[in-house]
């Protein structure tokens, strides 16, 4: 049996992971968990999956929940260093790393350094520190296998390959919701609509992310980093139906590809039985149903952020991290209805555009490059809108 920590239990990712590891019963114990606000869902979990340790975001939330479980043998914490102590767990030999976001970075960072199996769906630690979780793991001899999904099929796809014959790696995106909506028409895009993913059902963060297809920027960057590629050995492809989540192409010409049905379930259950593989509980994919699956091009005219992703990918330095740290700002701002869907790629595009590339060696560097981006996004927010 093996003892499982998850980072981010109560969001999309830390719920559907706690759904499969309850299935696979036998398999896995849950021993830590460390959440933000949610403490009604928390507490379920607690009472369903009894782990020894919990974090929360806040004091006053941990304060409520020591009084309640004063009897049981849980240990209560909270805060990001909530967050790193539960990443750092001894009992823990499998870390789900699943908060939105910057905030998973040093609870990421953690679990990394512990040297254990790590699922990782928090894709933006990737995208602002790849190099330096890589170099971490090389040291501490964590093994990184991909949530996401389309990361998921890549891998799947290298299972058996030498990286010197990989020629290019392509992830497929649905295009989100908006994909046939003419520019004029994504004038009037409301939050509501923003929301409605097609085919994935995901936290509002990557939702959002996901119809602006800046989710897939980010992707390229995730995989530049958990793949070794370079950028122009990356490419996308939009994928209407999300069946086909990425193509691998070989030197002699061969194509690979891993399919599935669109749920998060896979690719989660695959982390976390790697190297082995367990039954599914979803029906098996009916290509007879689906029929047809289509290809195209992304249009980056209309989804600026793929441009704004590609340019971040390819100058690489600070600019991942001011496209993440922009585009977070942004997002929030239009969760909150503050700006329109479109100002959400116009704001992002200026502000990669404006940046002043630097080194980033150091997690130090990192967080000075994210706070002076987020200071300027806020001000320009401020300024215009
Ligand atoms: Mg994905």
């Amino acid at each position: 049996m093996e003892n499982i920590a998850i980072l981010g239990s109560t969001g999309s990712i830390g719920r559907n992971s706690l759904e499969i590891i309850d299935k696979l019963g036998h398999m896995f114990r849950v021993v830590a968990l460390a959440a933000g606000r949610n403490t009604r869902i928390l507490e379920t979990q607690i009472e369903k999956f009894r782990p020894k340790i919990v974090s929360l975001e806040r004091k006053e939330d941990a304060e409520g929940l020591r009084q309640k479980y004063e009897h049981e043998s849980v240990r209560i914490t909270f805060s990001q260093e909530g967050a790193e102590e539960v990443a750092r767990f001894e009992e823990n030999d499998i870390i789900i790393s699943a908060i939105t976001g910057i905030n998973g970075l040093r609870p990421t960072l953690a679990a990394v350094d512990s040297g254990k199996k790590i699922a990782l769906a928090n894709k933006e630690s990737m995208v602002v520190a790849g190099s330096l979780i890589q170099n971490m793991a090389h040291e501490s001899g964590a093994q990184i296998i991909p949530v996401d999904s389309e990361h998921s099929g890549v891998f799947q796809c290298l299972a058996k390959e030498r990286m010197e014959n990989v020629k290019k790696v392509i992830l497929t995106a649905s295009g989100g919701p908006f994909f046939w909506k003419s520019r004029r028409e994504m004038e009037n895009i409301t939050l509501e609509e923003a929301l409605q993913h097609p085919r994935w059902k995901m936290g509002k963060k990557v939702t959002v992310d996901s119809s602006t297809l800046m989710n897939k920027g980010l992707e390229l960057i995730e995989a530049r980093w958990l793949f070794s590629l370079e950028p122009r050995q990356l490419g996308i492809l939009i994928h209407p139906q999300s069946i086909v989540h990425s193509l691998v192409e070989m030197c002699d010409g061969s194509v690979l590809a891993q399919l599935s049905p669109t749920d998060m379930k896979i690719p989660i259950q695959y982390a976390l039985t790697y190297p082995s593989r367990e039954n599914s509980l979803l029906p098996s994919l009916d290509l007879s149903q689906v029929k047809t699956l289509d290809f195209f091009e992304a249009d980056v005219d209309k989804f600026s952020l793929i441009k704004a992703a590609r340019l971040a990918l390819e100058e690489g330095g600070s600019f991942p991290i001011a496209l993440n740290a922009a585009n977070e700002v942004a997002v929030s701002a239009f969760l909150e209805r503050r700006i329109k869907f479109i100002n959400i790629s116009e704001v992002v595009m200026e502000i990669v555009e404006r940046h002043q590339k630097r080194e980033v060696l150091s997690l130090e560097e990192i967080f000075d490059a994210d706070r002076d981006t987020r200071l300027m996004t806020q001000n320009l927010l401020k300024e215009r809108y």
